[in-house]
């Protein structure tokens, strides 16, 4: 199948040709079809799927096909609500994209920055806005939006913003949309609350599903490293002495493991920069810039951060530790090997992860490939259960000292302080 098999208008195609599409993704060919003829759907994607396109691409349509010149100031008419700024930014550049050659304008709106850029922006008239949740009821309380004439609402990762604890935002914007619309609804999962919350949106619509949680792409070779806990920065360097990797994005559980892990990195004249959520939007922004431009070859990120983003081509996955939840391993490692393109995840584990290694494999149905021909090798060995309760009690001490000597140091850096308290 093509894009023209899909009765697409030429400007449209012409866009396509422009991003190298030529072939619509599994989504694109069932969900463009059903949304060009007015349907709701509900569709259960997730990001890497090409579930972009599915939607922006046919709404551009009906928007070119509809609205006259009149002369007037544009009406906001496509809402898209997607939980995150990532995700926002990205949905808004591919609007812009998709819509290169109509003169539909967007924009996107997203908290952790100040409004006035964006509510210049909505001053100018738009047809498509792209908002995360907060932010947009912000400014339609404010009086910069109304809801009013929107024609096309899409609710994208629906699942996520559940997550996110979006739920009373989200109650609260459909209520101000006009009753007559067409609205689609994405989301990774479909457990019942996703379910139900479609129902207040959605009438009478169409299903599409492609690639559930988890199918890891076929495209994507899998690689599995054992070493110690000690070693596992040495073995890092090690396998990033392969040149072959110009473009890695690394994956944290800690946010501290990611600040830690750029330092290291930095100290061997590695480029690297860390996303997660104690950066700001615009250091988290600078980061993702610099790393698509090649300006820094590591991008080290936390699961939260990572989710969502869309790096074009990317090849290297690496997974600095091993996820307790097999479904957040396909997730990370879904951000290579996009549409088709071939993608390589390396994952190091030490002796406590490999337990989640076989309920990741027991997920994904795969058998990861075990690399056991590098100089760091795994000789450690899990703790059992009362090593286990020592460490934590061990822990636990650590933890009581420092905050009784922190306490002290308090007490007789500013005795009236104490006190005072009494
Ligand atoms: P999405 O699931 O919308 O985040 O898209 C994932 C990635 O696939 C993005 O980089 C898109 O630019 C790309 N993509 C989407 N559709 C196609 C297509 N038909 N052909 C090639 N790449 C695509």
């Amino acid at each position: 199948m093509t894009f023209e098999d899909l009765k697409l208008i030429s400007p449209i195609l012409k866009a396509l040709k422009d991003v190298d599409y030529t072939t619509p993704t599994a989504i694109q060919a069932s969900a463009i079809p059903l949304v060009l003829n007015r349907e709701d759907v509900i569709g259960s994607a997730q990001t890497g799927t090409g579930k972009t396109a599915a939607f922006a691409i046919p709404i551009i349509q009906h928007l070119v096909n509809e609205t006259q010149n009149s002369g007037g100031k544009r009406k906001v008419q496509v809402l898209v609500v997607t939980p995150t700024r990532e995700l926002a930014i990205q949905i808004a550049e591919s609007f812009t994209d998709y819509g290169k050659y109509t003169n539909l304008r967007n924009t996107v709106i997203f908290g952790g920055v100040s409004q006035g850029k964006q509510t210049n922006a909505l001053r100018g008239g738009v047809d498509i806005l792209v908002a995360t949740p907060g932010r947009l009821l912000d400014l339609m309380n404010q009086g910069y939006i109304s809801l009013q004439h929107i024609k096309y609402f899409v609710l994208d990762e629906a699942d996520r913003m559940l997550d996110m604890g979006f739920i009373h935002d989200i109650k609260k914007i459909i209520a101000k949309l006009p009753k007559e619309r067409q609205s689609l609804f994405f989301s990774a999962t479909m457990p019942k609350s996703i379910v139900a919350l479609s129902q207040q949106i959605l009438r009478n619509p169409k299903k599409v599903a492609v690639s559930p949680v988890s199918s890891t792409a076929e495209t994507i070779q899998q690689y599995l490293y054992t070493t110690n806990k000690s070693s596992k920065h040495d073995l890092l360097l090690h396998i990033l002495q392969d040149a072959e990797m110009e473009q890695v994005l690394l994956f944290s559980r800690t946010k501290h493991g990611a600040d830690k892990i750029v330092k290291n990195l930095h100290k061997r004249r590695i480029e690297a920069a860390a996303i997660h959520g104690n950066k700001s939007q615009n250091q988290r922004q600078k980061a993702l810039k610099d790393f698509k431009d090649g300006k820094k070859r590591v991008l080290v990120a936390t699961d939260i951060a990572a989710r969502g983003i869309d790096i074009d081509k990317l090849r290297h996955v690496i997974n600095y530790d091993i996820p307790n939840e097999p479904e957040t391993y396909v997730h990370r490692i879904g951000r290579c090997g996009r549409a088709g393109e071939e993608g390589i995840s390396i994952s190091i584990c030490e002796p406590e992860e490999i337990a989640y290694i076989s309920d990741i494999e027991k997920l994904t149905r795969q058998k990861i490939e075990l690399v056991e021909d590098h100089p760091f090798p795994q000789t450690d060995r899990p703790m059992n259960a009362s090593e286990k309760k020592e460490v934590e009690k061990e822990k636990q001490r650590k933890k009581q000292e420092f905050f009784a000597n922190r306490n002290k140091k308090k007490g007789s850096q500013n005795p009236g302080f104490r006190r005072h308290k009494r």
